[in-house]
């Protein structure tokens, strides 16, 4: 299948069970990055749309969440089930309208999958574990925290709604979600698994339009009493200080600008391998994607050597053509913004190693991009490159590597390389982030709690702590 066959989704909103595919209220079209050709019309929501949302989610919110958690888990599983007998074509709806590589798109598809299972069990576990004790004739209860307003990104358009979703109803929650103007056909065919997986109306909707308009509206809602958001930190601030003035509980899961300490002792060609694939998967448009490179000075030269050659390998282009590892990036803003942020740096003196233009004139196409001699005062230290950009300094001792992994006011994720796995646990037990992978990039699983430090958020998403942030404790004291 390539991007001329691919079949996309009709757009629609999903209300207590329906989908309305004309909201009377205008369009926003879907375009293909890798083409530039519009690929599909989302109709955008009206306040009477999103007040049915809410209705629905609250009037299905006492159902779902006295029901015993084996059934809500039997519907999840049964979804599960659906995405990954549906894997191929939803995996080329990923690609058409976000741009990464097929075999990507389709990994992404079954990792929700397996998501979605595994908080469907871990709820199971929970609430036989822990679900109610009673404590001297006080009976302590865990109880869903009820509605939850939903905010996903673009970047992985089946994962992080799959993520939310499926913790939110595993836990006994009914959810409305609001995805990524960028890619609401991923959101329809998630959406569209859950409902053919025989949901009950209402536990779960989908909103699109006007992302502003929409979070104010559901946020503000008294039927709202949770908002988890993923996505970009000016963003996360407005929604969490909106939250705070109506007191709702968020989840916060922002960007990162994340370190990665080369120490002496490392295997150079080994890392340098693993950056070439860690750093631009994606377009390098990846929450916890590699961006500051901090290698050992004797060992300096050979890496940015290395890492060059490494990165010469992979061919960008249409993600449905099997031979390409890069994509384009997801729209327009975002590459005028990378496009911006390597001309600022370039122009405070940094040394451009490899890429470091557009690749085309059709297509969000951008050649990965590697710089040195990058000044501490550019647009690269500034702001989160969020896209196929890595820059590569060098440090002396490991104190002074830490300090300058730790300077960034984002703290998503660190990554150790070394050979000694003392040296790896001294370093990363220094690092000043909410997550450190050693000797892998690998560090996103549905078992391991995920969320940053400082600038990059707060709660976590993701094994038992995911799940609890959408459950409450109630007491009933005799
Ligand atoms: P952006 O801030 O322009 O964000 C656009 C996205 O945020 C849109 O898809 C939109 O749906 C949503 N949004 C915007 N205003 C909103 C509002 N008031 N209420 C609810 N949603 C709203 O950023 P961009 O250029 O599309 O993306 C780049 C930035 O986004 C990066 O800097 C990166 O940090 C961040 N990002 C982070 C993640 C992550 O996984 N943490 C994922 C994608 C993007």
């Amino acid at each position: 299948m390539d991007n001329r066959t691919c079949p996309y989704p009709t757009l629609g909103l999903y209300i207590a069970g329906d989908w309305i595919d004309d909201t009377g209220n205008g369009v926003i079209p879907v375009l293909d990055p890798a083409t530039e050709t519009r690929i599909g019309l989302l109709p955008k929501a009206t306040a009477r749309h999103l007040d049915m949302l809410l209705d629905a989610a609250a009037n299905a919110s006492a159902a779902w969440g006295r029901m015993p958690v084996q059934e809500r888990a039997a519907f999840l599983c049964a979804a599960a089930d659906l995405l990954r007998a549906r894997s191929d074509a939803i995996a080329a709806v990923v690609t058409l309208e976000q741009g990464k590589p097929l075999a990507e798109a389709r990994s992404e598809v079954l990792r929700s999958a397996d998501l979605i299972e595994w908080n469907a069990d871990a709820a199971v576990a929970l609430f036989e574990s822990e679900g109610t004790r009673i404590d001297g004739g006080n009976a302590i209860s865990l109880v869903p925290v009820g509605p939850v307003a939903a905010f996903t990104p673009w970047n992985v358009p089946v994962l992080s709604p799959a993520r939310k979703i499926s913790m939110a109803l595993a836990a006994g929650c009914t959810c409305i979600l609001k995805p990524a103007e960028e890619t609401p056909g991923s959101a329809v065919e998630l959406i569209r698994a859950f409902a053919d997986a025989g949901l009950p109306a209402g536990v779960l909707g989908l909103a699109l339009g006007d992302p502003a308009f929409i979070s104010d509206h559901l946020i503000r809602s008294s039927v709202i009493r949770k908002v988890t958001f993923t996505g970009s930190v000016p963003v996360g601030k407005h929604l969490a200080a909106l939250a705070g003035s109506v007191m709702k509980p968020v989840t916060m899961e922002l960007g990162g600008h994340n370190p990665v300490l080369v120490l002496q002792d490392a295997d150079i060609e080994k890392v340098a391998k693993a950056s070439a694939l860690g750093k631009f998967r994606n377009a390098g448009q990846i929450c916890t994607s590699p961006t500051r490179f901090y290698v050992h000075t004797s060992k300096f030269d050979d890496f940015v050597e290395a890492f060059a050659a490494e990165t010469a390998r992979l061919q960008v282009g249409n993600g449905f053509d099997p031979e390409n590892h890069v994509g384009p990036v997801a729209s327009e803003r975002r590459l005028h913004a990378i496009e911006t942020l390597v001309s600022d740096t370039l122009g405070k003196g940094a040394t451009l190693v490899t890429g470091g233009a557009r690749l085309g004139s059709t297509g969000y196409f951008y050649a990965p991009t590697i710089l040195t001699g990058v000044d501490g005062e550019s647009a690269f230290m500034r702001d989160e490159p969020f896209g196929p950009v890595a820059g590569v300094f060098s440090f002396e001792t490991v104190a002074e590597g830490l300090a300058l992994c730790n300077q960034s006011s984002l703290g998503l994720a660190a990554y150790v390389f070394a050979a000694s796995d003392i040296d790896a646990n001294k370093a990363a037990a220094g690092m000043d982030s909410g997550i450190v992978g050693i000797n892998s990039f690998s560090v996103s699983r549905p078992d391991l709690p995920f969320g940053g430090v400082k600038d990059s958020g707060y709660g976590r998403e993701g094994g038992v702590e995911g799940l609890k942030a959408f459950l409450v404790t109630k007491v009933v004291a005799r």
